[in-house]
């Protein structure tokens, strides 16, 4: 059984925590995918505006061509007359604003810079990346590189040809930052969007598998149910918060419960009358004198017949008969609550037991019952019926068999019958 259930629970949880998790997965690749390109479409817009500005800059406050100039051994980056090596002092300032390195290269050799030296040696004087060299210089096209090496580093870096007064390209500007750098500002921007796809992704596999664990687990209450009325375990009960449920499982759950009660009372109810039929009557009866035997209670046994029954079926027919027979066990039923219970032992033969009683108090309990029959009125075809009963009754011998005390019971009908019927016949009135 257990197996049953948690292939039902593996199975279930397979169609809604799985496609929950691969969504939760497909959001964050799209959202990765997305933030990266839009955050580097940012840097990359911030890096080509400000190497153009600082052309232009460079431009207004520095009239002239570029040239390089060495002397004794050192190079001078000069623009028009003005010496900018000696005062690099806007790049530098851009650098600390704006945490974005500018390099100067003369032809493709770095000649002036932010960067600092990298591994002890100097930036200025090194060279670009062949690669760089070819498409900027040489290509003369402004370039956007994801990863360039400069000295150790991966930088992403904005380069541009840079030219001079009658056009002629001199050499490139460099504007980047170090690509972990961009990577880790990319990851630090997208944090939020991350952690809320992730505890909501797993707050829905929560509630899902709860849900799921529940709902295979009312269907394994359910089953479990059934299978004990499968078994004939009338008595089986199903779990009071299933059947209180308002949904579809509670609906299944009523269901299941009435269909135990149909077939209890198909099983131990007499169709007719609905009293306890012979087969149940009988265990009834002898589960009281095993309680009385071990307890040394005491308890009575009567049987009531319907006098001249035959007669309704001769002269009015056998649903008249039926009916009889159904009123009669109605008002049998009804006397007999708090007393014991009635039993539909034969055609018009009844059994009943009084528990926990001498049989002087039953025979007073009898008595009454016998003139409820008596005053009992039923109607059938605008017609008036009347019945009237014969009852013998024993106290029930502990020390005997049950048999014994029935058949001693069935004896003391039949004197009645054979004595004028319509009476009371018990050992009190035999003695
Ligand atoms: P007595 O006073 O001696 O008990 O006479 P009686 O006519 O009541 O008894 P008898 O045994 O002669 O007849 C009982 C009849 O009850 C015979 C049978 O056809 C009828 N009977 C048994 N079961 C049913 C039933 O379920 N429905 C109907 N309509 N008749 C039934
Ligand atoms: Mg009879
Ligand atoms: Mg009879």
């Amino acid at each position: 059984m257990g197996k049953k259930k948690s292939k039902l629970n593996a199975k279930l949880l397979q169609i809604t925590v799985v496609p929950l998790i691969l969504t939760g997965i497909v959001i964050l690749l799209s959202t990765y995918i997305t933030f990266s390109r839009t955050m580097e479409k940012e840097v990359q817009r911030g890096l080509s505006s400000l190497a153009i500005t600082t052309l232009h800059a460079y431009d207004r406050l520095y009239p002239g061509d570029y040239a390089l100039v060495e002397r004794n051994g050192e190079f001078a980056f000069f623009k028009g007359l003005y010496n900018l090596t000696d005062d690099d002092n806007y790049l530098q300032e851009i650098k600390r604003d704006a945490d974005i390195d500018i390099t100067f290269f003369y032809g493709d050799m770095r000649a002036l810079t932010t960067l600092k030296p990298m591994d002890g040696q100097k930036m200025i004087g090194t060279f670009a990346h062949p690669r760089v060299v070819e498409d900027v210089f040489k290509g003369q096209k402004a370039m956007f590189y994801r990863r360039v090496l400069v000295g150790t580093q991966n930088y992403f870096a904005y380069y541009s040809p840079v030219y001079n007064g009658d056009g002629t390209c001199i050499g490139m500007i460099f504007a980047g930052k170090p690509s972990d750098v961009v990577q880790k500002e990319i990851w630090k921007a997208m944090a939020p969007t991350i952690g809320v796809v992730l505890v909501m992704t797993a707050l829905s596999c929560m509630i899902c598998s709860n849900f799921t664990k529940e709902l295979v687990m009312i269907i394994s209450r359910i089953r479990k149910f059934l299978y004990e009325i499968s078994q004939g375990n009338m008595k089986a009960e199903l779990d009071g918060r299933i059947l209180q449920r308002k949904d579809e499982l509670g609906e299944m759950g009523r269901f299941t419960a009435h269909v135990q009660r149909s077939l209890r009372e198909m099983i131990e109810r007499d169709m007719l009358t609905k009293l306890y039929n012979r087969r149940i009557g009988e265990l009834k009866m002898r589960q009281v004198y095993e309680d009385a035997k071990v307890e040394g209670g005491e308890f009575c046994i009567a049987i009531a017949d319907i006098d001249f029954f035959k007669l309704f079926n001769d002269t009015y027919g056998h649903d008249c008969g039926d009916l009889v027979l159904k009123e009669v066990a109605a008002v049998l039923a009804n006397a007999m609550i708090g007393k014991g219970f009635a039993v539909r032992w034969g055609g018009e033969e009844f059994l009943l037991v009084f528990e926990h009683m001498r049989l002087e108090q039953a025979v007073e309990h009898l008595q009454n019952l016998k003139e409820k029959i008596l005053s009992y009125e039923m109607e059938y075809n605008e017609e008036i019926l009347r019945v009237t009963m014969t009852y013998g009754i024993v106290q029930a011998d502990c020390g005997q068999v049950i048999e014994a005390s029935v058949k001693a019971a069935d004896e003391l009908l039949y004197y009645g019958k054979t004595h004028g019927r319509d009476q009371i016949v018990s050992t009190l009135t035999q003695s």
